[in-house]
């Protein structure tokens, strides 16, 4: 018999439930055993019991088999400090996901600001460290009258882990025909800690004789996403340099209602797109709901390495072609000039499945 997979569903805040609903809907369509276990999580969370990420629900995510979240947070509703909600973060640690996966593809119909010369093509992912880094104070950062400091921390573990995700992915990609490529994005040039970061890399790299490693400064990498994006294949980077060039990735893309995720670590991951809860459009069927569909088949691409089933490998491919049909016939929501609602986007996807 087929295994069930338990899958733990954010439904989220803002456009959060309007993007999730359809997404379920598509993956109900397709021949697995999907369970979908409600997580309460986020504002409503909050306004409703006192807490954004209920312990709860803590329970059901590291019980279920992956994690499906859209997105969370609303800057109205904040904690008596002044801060916003930001559970995402804090499950990113309570599962110790230490491998944020930001893939950045330029397909046609795309609204990216980038102009391509002919046969250049954009596919590479950029893996962020997501547990560490120059996060590592957030929230517990000193401030006085006259200074205000932050620690940034790489452990020898989580930084070995990461590069090693990388290389593993990288070793992936390339029997799929991608380069075989990984650059440790860092500043070992100024800083102590990313000569220690460089190290490390180096040292995983020299297990993959087969892979190419390299290194490049983050600020030059800024600058090289933007006039040769079709040179990377594999990046690996800190927590807060991974958290800026995501978002440069998804500015290559047109804008984050395109741009997918994934944050996996050794026993979890937790698929969401990259974009936040985006309260000015909510509740108007204006949300564009790629990202989220697109993250949703990353799910099922891990799930079917992880679980050795090729039928939910290929079904991860099938959502990115059909998702690369429509945006190419122009099927798409406002923000990429296209004239469909929320719904009528996701459908033109499954129509395609
Ligand atoms: P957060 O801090 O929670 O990450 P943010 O402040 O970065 O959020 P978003 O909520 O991601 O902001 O929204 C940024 C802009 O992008 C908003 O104008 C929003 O309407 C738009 N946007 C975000 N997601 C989508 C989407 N799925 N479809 C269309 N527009 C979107």
């Amino acid at each position: 018999m087929s295994k069930t997979f338990d899958i733990a569903v954010f439904h989220g805040d803002g456009i959060g439930p309007e993007i999730m609903a359809p997404t379920l809907d598509l993956l109900r369509g397709l021949d697995h055993d999907f369970e979908f276990h409600d997580c309460p999580a986020g504002a409503a969370s909050f306004l409703d019991c006192g807490s954004d990420l209920p312990e709860a629900t803590l329970d059901t995510a590291r019980r279920a088999d992956a994690i499906l979240l859209s997105a969370l947070g609303d800057p109205a509703v904040r904690k008596p400090d002044g801060t916003e909600l930001i559970p995402q973060v804090d499950l990113r640690i309570a599962l110790d996901l230490y491998a944020g996966v930001r893939p950045v593809r330029i397909v046609p119909g795309m609204k990216t600001p980038l102009a391509l010369p002919m046969g250049k093509s954009v596919d590479f992912v950029l893996i962020r460290e997501s547990t560490e880094g120059l996060f590592h104070t957030q929230g517990r950062g000193t401030v006085t009258d006259d200074m205000a400091e932050e620690t940034l921390r790489l452990t020898r573990r989580t930084t070995e882990k990461v590069c090693r995700f990388a290389f593993d992915l990288a070793a992936e990609r390339k029997a799929a025909g991608h380069a075989g490529r990984v650059t440790s994005v860092d500043k070992a040039n100024v800083f102590r800690a990313f000569a220690f970061w460089r190290g490390i890399f180096d040292e995983v790299a020299g297990d993959y004789p087969d892979l190419t490693a390299d290194h490049a400064y983050v600020d030059a990498m800024a600058l090289w996403f933007v006039i040769r994006p079709w040179d990377w294949d594999v990046m690996v980077t800190e927590n807060m340099f991974g958290d800026i060039l995501s978002d440069l990735g998804a500015g290559l893309m047109g804008g984050l209602g395109m741009a997918p995720s994934a944050d996996i670590g050794d026993d979890h991951a937790v698929f969401q797109p990259c974009h936040g809860t985006a309260p000015d459009i909510a509740g108007r069927g204006l949300a564009n709901p790629v990202a989220m569909i697109l993250s949703a088949g990353m799910m099922l691409d891990w799930l079917g390495r992880k679980h050795g089933n090729d039928a939910l490998v290929r079904d991860a491919a099938r959502i990115e072609a059909s998702v690369d049909a429509c945006l190419a016939a122009g099927e798409t929501t406002g923000d990429l000039g296209g004239a469909l609602d929320t719904t009528g986007a996701a459908a033109a996807v499954m129509a395609r499945l």
